[in-house]
């Protein structure tokens, strides 16, 4: 899959991809829903990133490799709660596995965006972990970051989610700071206050949204 150098008419016209992202517990998966709702097509970067490692994907073959045919359970799944415990306690073996597992979810990724649609589609890429190079690779028209402020986020990880105060510190510790995120932003969702306020956020958002895929669209006659 081509990347920065692929050229715009190669791009489906009239389709508006956006990318989604925010830090664990900021309300992105909540987002993702409520575009989802109102019309988005939803690409959800861990959901690929679960089937390049199932039985038959891209990363399957080359992760049991790296990481020993004993994380097969007998049902022939991979058992990916060993695999993030050993990746979590050890940043080789999780750079390993991202060098394993991101390429094959990039190619996936800008494939759904290569992908044609009709015109005035608006497809979300909701990724964890958006990066620069994802505004290349995915031709982004905007990113979109959720945000609230972290001791929150802690606190909806363990009421809405029942994580352990721990479990959810360490994941958060590991990701890249609100600043980093924030900083990545066209258009931001403030999700510090009650759902109500995201809804009506995503409202307003929706409707840019929909208003710059139509202006992107050919007129019809
Ligand atoms: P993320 O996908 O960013 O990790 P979620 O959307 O799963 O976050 O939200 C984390 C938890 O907080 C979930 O239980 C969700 O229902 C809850 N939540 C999200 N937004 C709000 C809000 N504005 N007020 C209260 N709880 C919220």
């Amino acid at each position: 899959m081509s990347g920065p150098d692929r050229p715009p008419e190669a791009l489906p016209p009239g389709v508006l991809a956006v990318g989604l992202t925010g830090g664990i517990g900021s309300g992105k998966s909540t987002a993702a829903a409520g575009l989802a709702r109102r019309g988005a097509v939803v690409v959800d970067a861990d959901a690929l990133a679960r089937e390049v490692v199932a039985p038959g994907g891209e990363a399957y073959e080359a992760v049991l490799a790296r990481f020993g045919r004993d994380l097969v359970g007998p049902d022939g799944q991979l058992d990916r709660a060993r695999l993030a415990a050993t990746v979590f306690a050890d940043p080789a073996a999780r750079a390993d596995l991202e060098a394993l597992v991101h390429p094959a979810v990039g190619a996936r990724m800008a494939a759904a965006r290569l992908a044609p649609r009709p015109p005035g589609s608006v497809v979300v890429f909701d990724v964890p972990l958006l990066r620069p190079a994802h505004r290349q690779l995915l031709a982004l028209d905007l990113v979109v970051v959720v945000d609230c402020p972290p001791e929150l986020a802690l606190r909806r990880l363990q009421e809405g989610r029942g994580m352990a105060e721990a479990d959810a510190r360490s994941r958060m510790a590991a990701q890249p700071s609100r600043e980093e995120r924030l900083a990545l932003a066209d258009w931001v969702l403030d999700n510090s206050g009650r759902p109500e306020e995201l809804e009506a956020q995503l409202d307003t958002l929706w409707a840019e949204l929909l208003r710059r895929a139509r202006a992107g669209s050919p007129p019809t006659a």
